[in-house]
């Protein structure tokens, strides 16, 4: 490992939403630039050995400061994020210099619909964030209008995304959220749209007012549900560099 290509971060805190849920605060020395969508290749260093165990996660956090936001999902058998989870505050992780990525916001088209599975909305939160303080410090002089449709089994793990999300399309008339919950059943008091993303995609291009020829797809998160969502979208008739991914693993066989 070249260490001169690597950050350290200190964990601020860890927000949990479920067992297996959880937000990361990290802190970086200095203020950390990227474009918002992108995302940083953070590790641990594992006793004995040089090479820090690394894996990419998208960014939640606007660009420009030292505090770094990731939405991160602990799988159980996974290499990381179990010792991700074991961490205290105060420990330090790797981060590559190079925030890298091209899932950013398509500058060619005037309308931007988002789909995202559980931590699959990070990349948004960056987007919005950095779009709403351009546009509070006179930067950025026209919103560029967009749809979020947020998928979960059940409405925490949403995260503390479906609070800010909703309140921020109560605000402002350029964002619009659909936050969504696949097993109403185990979440007695959501009232929000029922079913998996695909589905709530489905019947929100059936009332969207954003047209197929001026508007940018995105799906994130898990491969099964971007691979649904985009035959959709291509028989609604969305143009293939409309269409922008990113899958977050690729399942195995019988998975
Ligand atoms: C560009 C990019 C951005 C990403 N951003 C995020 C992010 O913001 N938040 C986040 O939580 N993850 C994100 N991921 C996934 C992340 O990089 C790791 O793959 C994940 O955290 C698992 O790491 P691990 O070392 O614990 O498991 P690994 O040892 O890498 O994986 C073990 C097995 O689990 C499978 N797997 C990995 N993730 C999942 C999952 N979520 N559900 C089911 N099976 C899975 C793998 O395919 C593999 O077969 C992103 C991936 C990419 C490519």
């Amino acid at each position: 490992m070249d260490a001169s290509q690597y950050s350290q971060l200190t964990l601020l805190e860890r927000i949990d939403f479920s067992e297996d849920l959880a937000l990361f605060r990290l802190r970086a020395d200095e203020p950390v630039d990227f474009t918002p969508g992108q995302y940083a290749t953070l590790g641990l260093k594992e006793n004995g050995s040089d090479r820090p165990l690394l894996r990419p996660y998208s960014v939640a956090s606007a660009p420009g400061n030292t505090e770094l936001e990731f939405f991160i999902e602990r799988v159980d058998e996974g290499a990381l994020t179990p010792k991700l989870w074991d961490l205290n505050q105060g420990a330090e992780l790797w981060m590559r210099d190079k925030i890298v990525g091209r899932f950013t916001l398509d500058p060619d088209r005037t309308y931007h619909l988002m789909a995202a599975t559980v931590t699959g909305v990070g990349p948004y939160v960056s987007i919005i964030r950095n779009q709403l303080r351009a546009l509070r410090n006179g930067t950025q002089d026209a919103p560029q209008p967009m749809l979020v449709l947020h998928g979960a089994s059940r409405s925490w793990e949403l995260g503390t995304y479906l609070d800010e999300l909703t309140t921020l399309a109560a605000e402002v008339d350029w964002f619009e959220y659909v936050p969504t919950v696949s097993r109403p059943w185990e979440d007695p008091d959501w009232e929000g749209e029922c079913g998996r993303v695909e589905d709530v995609l489905r019947k929100h291009l059936d009332e969207s007012p954003f047209s197929p020829s001026e508007t940018a797809a995105y799906t994130c998160g898990h491969p099964q549900m971007i691979e649904k969502a985009q035959g959709i979208l291509e028989r609604a008739g969305f143009e293939d560099d409309a269409l922008h991914e990113e899958k977050y693993f690729v399942e195995r066989n019988g998975a």
